[in-house]
């Protein structure tokens, strides 16, 4: 394959929690992806990358194998696959901030849960046996894990296993069956994947690419641009009201001797009460912009 004619692989869920937005965060990268019949793969039409759309429970399988360059996937997914390949070659090359959800271990309501020694020589019904069987021997604990793949919150009902280990969300699945969550195994949300292994040419300059673009995306998500003007007095408490800005800009205001104008961009969200307290320190004309595209 020629330099030229290489193009980047990227693995994302077909359909399911994480397909929309993973598609999203393409698409505010600039990347138009091309409407096709085929709803298998997609072609970008203005970067050299195919897009494979597939079950998030293969992402890690073809990433590690280096069938594709790059996978979008929950941690839960791929936690569970790296235990079970230790040596899969995947490295984690950002984390997305969506897709979140905790992986939780249940009881029914009416049992008697006293911390995790409860679970010794219990059974726990899960689709993650890896992850669960790992929970068990960091704290010691013997206990019999039960691979379901699905329907994981009816194993109780069915006399399968008392306890389950099962994504949650709000809660409300474990609550109409009865369940109530009593560990905490492992937050999660969707990461960008990455694989180890050896690309063809050229591949290593297009995934630095993607990856730039995608990092610009993903910092101007919660950024925010503030412009507002401050006497010389009031400068050192307002820049230090700032949330997340570096180095602010500071200009003197033309015909308002000790007057500034203080412009930063700030990497994290900024919330009202932010404002109120820039103002009360001595912020005046305060503007908060959103920021479009950012190259770090
Ligand atoms: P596929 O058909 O691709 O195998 P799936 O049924 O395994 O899909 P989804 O239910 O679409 O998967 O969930 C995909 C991912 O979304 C999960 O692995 C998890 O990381 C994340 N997620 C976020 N919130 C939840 C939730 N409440 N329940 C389950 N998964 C969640
Ligand atoms: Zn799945």
């Amino acid at each position: 394959m020629t330099a030229d004619a290489r193009r980047l692989h990227l693995a994302l869920q077909k359909s399911g929690r994480l397909a929309d937005y993973s598609r999203q965060l393409l698409r505010d990268a600039g990347l138009r992806i091309q409407d096709g019949k085929n709803d298998l793969a997609a072609r970008v039409e203005n970067f050299p990358a195919d897009l494979m759309f597939v079950r998030d429970d293969d992402i890690p399988t073809f990433v590690g194998d280096g069938v594709c360059d790059f996978g979008i996937v929950g941690e839960n997914v791929l936690r569970e696959f790296v235990l079970g390949r230790p040596d899969a070659r995947i490295e984690v090359a950002a984390r997305l901030g969506f897709g979140r959800c905790s992986l939780r271990i249940a009881a029914p309501e009416t049992a008697r849960y006293d911390g995790a020694e409860t679970l010794a020589g219990a059974r726990i019904a899960t689709s993650y046996p890896f992850i669960v069987r790992d929970f068990l021997a960091r704290r010691g604990i013997a206990a019999d894990v039960v691979k379901m793949s699905g329907a994981v919150e009816l194993a109780p009902r069915l006399g399968i296993a008392p306890f389950v280990c099962d994504l949650v969300s709000t809660g409300a699945t474990l609550e109409a069956n009865g369940l109530r969550a009593v560990e905490t195994v492992l937050e999660s949300e969707a990461v960008l994947i990455r694989t180890l292994a050896p690309a063809g040419e050229g591949a290593a300059a297009l995934g630095g690419q993607l990856m730039s673009r995608l990092e610009g995306v993903l910092a101007t998500r919660d950024s925010k641009y503030i412009m507002l003007n401050a006497s010389g007095e009031a400068l050192k408490r307002i820049t230090d009201l700032l949330p997340g800005a570096e180095a602010p800009t500071i200009l003197p205001l033309h015909g308002r001797p000790g007057h500034f104008a203080v412009h930063a961009v700030c990497q994290e969200s900024v919330f009202w009460e932010t404002l109120q307290a820039l103002k009360q320190a001595g912020a005046s004309a305060i503007l908060v912009v959103p920021i479009e595209k950012m190259m770090l």
